[in-house]
C-alpha cells in the first residue's frame, strides 16, 4: 500500500522500525526485574525492559521497604517505652521528628531507585520509560508511549513477559471515598495525624494499624469480621486481634461500609479532618482514612484484548504452573496473576521463567511451586505462618490424621514488665501434624522476632520435616524460638 500512495504523487512514508528483542518484560518491579536480569544478566539475551512509574515497582517504592523501615521506627518508639521496666528513666515524651524520618527514608529509596537501575544497566538490559500495550495487528508487537513525551517507538519478541503487579482498592460506590488514601498516600504522610481510621482486615491493614499505634496515633480500625487476617490460622486471628485491642485499638467489628465521608478540611497531620458517617446516624472524626480492602491486577493499560490474553473473573492474568498465558509466547507471573501477592514469589518465578526459556537443559521444565511458602505480618508483634492453618489440614486430611502442637507463653524480654503489660504481649506458636509419622503441614508464629525465625524454620518444612526432627534439634536457650523444638 505505501508504494501506491506513493505513486499517487504523496511522499512514501518511511517504514515504522520495529526493534526485536530476545525477550521484553513489561514491569519493573520485583518479578519483572528478576525474570530480566536472569535473561539478561545470566544468559545473555537481549532484554528489554518496559517501566512506567519507579523503578523497582510496589515493594521498594509503596510496599516492603518503606514499611519495613516504618516498622522499624515505630519498633524503636516502642523499645523507648519498654526501657522504663528495665530501669530507664526515659520521659514518655520524647520528642522526634516525622518529617526528618520521612526524608531519610525518602532518600533511601531513591538510593534503592538508582541501584536497581544500574543493575539493569550494568547486565546490559535496556530500560525504556513508558507504558507498554499491545498493538491490534500483531500478537507479538508492543507500542510503547514513551514518559518523557518524545512519541512511541513499537518493538517485538516471541517471549514477553507481564510483571504489571496491581494497585489499591478504593471503594468508589462510598461518597467521599476518595478523601482516604491507600497505601500510596500513607507513605506520602509529613506529619502524623492523631487519629486515623483504618478500613480492611489483611496484611496491610494490621501492618499499618499496627505501626501507627506503636507511633502514638489513635487507630480505629473497621472489619467486617469479629477477627483480623481471616485467611490465617484460627490462633492468630483471635489472638492477634485481642492483642491490637488491649494495645487499645479500637475494633469495630461487622463493617458493612461507611455512608459517606465528608472532608472538613484539608491539610497536613491534624490539618486534615474528615467526618465518617457510620452506620446508624452515628458519625466520626478523623485526621486520616486508610483504604486496605485489598488490590486490584494492573491491566488495563496492556491492550490485552489485542492479543486474546485471558483474564479470571477478578481480572488477575491466568496461567498455568509454568506462568503461561493462553497465547503461546506471552508470559504472566507477580501480583498481576493474583498467586501468592509477595515479592519473592514474584522474583522467583520470574527466574524461574528465564531459566526455562533461556537457561540449560536441565532447567526446561522450571517453575515454582506455590506450597509452602513462608510469609510474615509485620504486625506488632510479627506474625510468621507457613503451610496449612489448622482448619485447612483438617480439611484436606480428616481430623483423625491431624494432630496440632500449641504453646502460648511470655517472653522473657516482658519478665520484668508489671503483669498487665505482660498480659499484653503474648507469644504463641502452633504446630500442625499429619499422619502418624507427624509431618509438619503447617506451622504458625506470632511474637516477637518471628519474622527472623520464620526463614529458618521455612526451611526445614519445606524439606518436609516431622515432628520429631524438630524435637531432635537441641533447644537454643534461653530464646522464645525454643519452645518450637520442646512443645508436647
Ligand atoms: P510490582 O512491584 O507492582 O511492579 C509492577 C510494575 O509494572 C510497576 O512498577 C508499574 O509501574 C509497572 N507497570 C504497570 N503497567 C505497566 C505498563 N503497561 N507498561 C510499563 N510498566 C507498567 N511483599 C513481601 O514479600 N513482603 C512485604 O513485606 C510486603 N509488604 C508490602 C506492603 C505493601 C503496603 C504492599 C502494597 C505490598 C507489600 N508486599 C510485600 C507485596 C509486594 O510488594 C508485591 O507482591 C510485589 O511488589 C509484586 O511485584 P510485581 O513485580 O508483581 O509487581
Ligand atoms: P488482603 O487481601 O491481604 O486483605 C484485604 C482484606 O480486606 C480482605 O482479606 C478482607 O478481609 C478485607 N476487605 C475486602 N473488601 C473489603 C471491604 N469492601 N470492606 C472492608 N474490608 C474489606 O489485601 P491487602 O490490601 O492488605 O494486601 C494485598 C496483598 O499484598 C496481601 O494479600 C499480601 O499478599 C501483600 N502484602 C504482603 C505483605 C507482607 O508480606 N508482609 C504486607 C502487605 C501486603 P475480610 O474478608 O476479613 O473482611
Amino acid at each position: 500500500p505505501r508504494s501506491r500512495a506513493s505513486s499517487r504523487g504523496r511522499p512514501a512514508m518511511a517504514p515504522v522500525e520495529v526493534k526485536e528483542y530476545d525477550y521484553i518484560v513489561i514491569g519493573g518491579g520485583s518479578g519483572g526485574s528478576g525474570t530480566a536480569r536472569r535473561a539478561g544478566g545470566w544468559y545473555g539475551k537481549k532484554v528489554l525492559l518496559v517501566e512506567n512509574g519507579r523503578s523497582g515497582g510496589c515493594c521498594v517504592n509503596v510496599g516492603c521497604v518503606p514499611k519495613k523501615i516504618t516498622w522499624n521506627f515505630a519498633s524503636v518508639a516502642e523499645s523507648l517505652r519498654d526501657s522504663v521496666h528495665y530501669g530507664f528513666q526515659t520521659p514518655s515524651n520524647i520528642p522526634f521528628s516525622f518529617p526528618a524520618f520521612k526524608a531519610k527514608r525518602d532518600a533511601n529509596i531513591e538510593g534503592l531507585n538508582r541501584a536497581y537501575e544500574r543493575n539493569w544497566s550494568r547486565e546490559g538490559i535496556e530500560l525504556l520509560h513508558g507504558t507498554a500495550s499491545f498493538t491490534k495487528d500483531s500478537s507479538k508487537e508492543l507500542s510503547i508511549n514513551l514518559q518523557d513525551g518524545s512519541g512511541k517507538v513499537k518493538v517485538k519478541s516471541d517471549h514477553i513477559c507481564l510483571a504489571t503487579g496491581g494497585y489499591p482498592i478504593v471503594p468508589k460506590e462510598i461518597p467521599g471515598a476518595e478523601f482516604g488514601i491507600t497505601n500510596e498516600g500513607f507513605f506520602e504522610i509529613e506529619e502524623l495525624p492523631s487519629k486515623i481510621a483504618i478500613v480492611g482486615a489483611g496484611y496491610i491493614a494490621v501492618e499499618m494499624a499496627g505501626m501507627l499505634n506503636a507511633m502514638g496515633v489513635q487507630v480505629d480500625m473497621f472489619i467486617r469480621g469479629e477477627t483480623f487476617l481471616r485467611t490465617f490460622d484460627p490462633m492468630i486471628q483471635t489472638t492477634m486481634t485481642e492483642r491490637y485491642e488491649n494495645v487499645g485499638i479500637k475494633i469495630h467489628k461487622g463493617y458493612k461500609g461507611f455512608e459517606k465521608i465528608e472532608r472538613i478540611s484539608d491539610g497536613k497531620g491534624d490539618g486534615k479532618v474528615l467526618k465518617l458517617y457510620l452506620e446508624g446516624r452515628e458519625v466520626m472524626e478523623v485526621n486520616e482514612l486508610l483504604w486496605a480492602v485489598g488490590r486490584r491486577p494492573e491491566t488495563e493499560s496492556l491492550g490485552l484484548e489485542n492479543v486474546g490474553v485471558k483474564v479470571g473473573e477478578k481480572g488477575y492474568i491466568e496461567v498455568d504452573r509454568f506462568q503461561n498465558t493462553n497465547v503461546e509466547g506471552i508470559y504472566a507471573l507477580g501480583d498481576v496473576t493474583g498467586q501468592l501477592e509477595l515479592t519473592p514469589v514474584a522474583i522467583a518465578a520470574g527466574r524461574h521463567l528465564s531459566n526455562r526459556l533461556f537457561g540449560p537443559p536441565h532447567l526446561k521444565n522450571s517453575f515454582l511451586p506455590y506450597e509452602n511458602i513462608p510469609t510474615v505480618v509485620f504486625a506488632h508483634p510479627e506474625v510468621g505462618t507457613i503451610g496449612l492453618t489448622e482448619p485447612q489440614a483438617i480439611e484436606k486430611y480428616g481430623k483423625e490424621n491431624i494432630k496440632a502442637y500449641h504453646s502460648k507463653f511470655s517472653a522473657m524480654f516482658y519478665h520484668l514488665h508489671p503483669p498487665e503489660e505482660k498480659d499484653k504481649n503474648p507469644t504463641e506458636f502452633k504446630i500442625v501434624c499429619e499422619g502418624p509419622e507427624e509431618k509438619i503441614v503447617g506451622l504458625h508464629l506470632l511474637g516477637l522476632g518471628v519474622g527472623e525465625m520464620m526463614q529458618g524454620f521455612g526451611v526445614a518444612v519445606k524439606m518436609g520435616a516431622r515432628k520429631r526432627d524438630f524435637d531432635a534439634c537441641v533447644a537454643i536457650h534461653p530464646t522464645s524460638a525454643e519452645e518450637i523444638v520442646t512443645m508436647r
